[in-house]
């Protein structure tokens, strides 16, 4: 046996939860970083559904605490769209993107 240090893990790759309602592609080479080369992607019959879709899976796969986004998401700017999974719009009424 040459050596019983334990092997080196690699970092697990940090997944990012977004959408885009114009341009999915410039939207992830502006999220996306050098370690995140694989993406999944689904498209949503409305910007509403897209919000929502988003929500759920930034729920589900971990919050902030586990995915590259440092907040939870937005909704569209002009929208009253509230998150299917949480109440955190009801705390802060204007949140949004601009
Ligand atoms: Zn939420």
């Amino acid at each position: 046996m040459l050596s019983d240090t334990p092997k080196m893990t690699e970092h697990s790759l940090r997944e990012y939860v977004g959408r885009s309602d114009t341009d999915l592609n410039g939207e992830l080479k502006s999220k996306l970083s050098d370690r995140q080369k694989k993406f999944k992607y689904s498209y949503a019959t409305s910007p509403k559904v897209a919000f929502e879709k988003e929500c759920r899976n930034y729920h589900d796969f971990g919050e902030s605490a586990k995915l590259d986004n440092k907040y939870h998401p937005a909704y569209p700017h002009g929208t009253n769209w509230k998150c299917p999974a949480c109440n955190i719009f009801d705390n802060s009424a204007s949140y949004c993107i601009v």
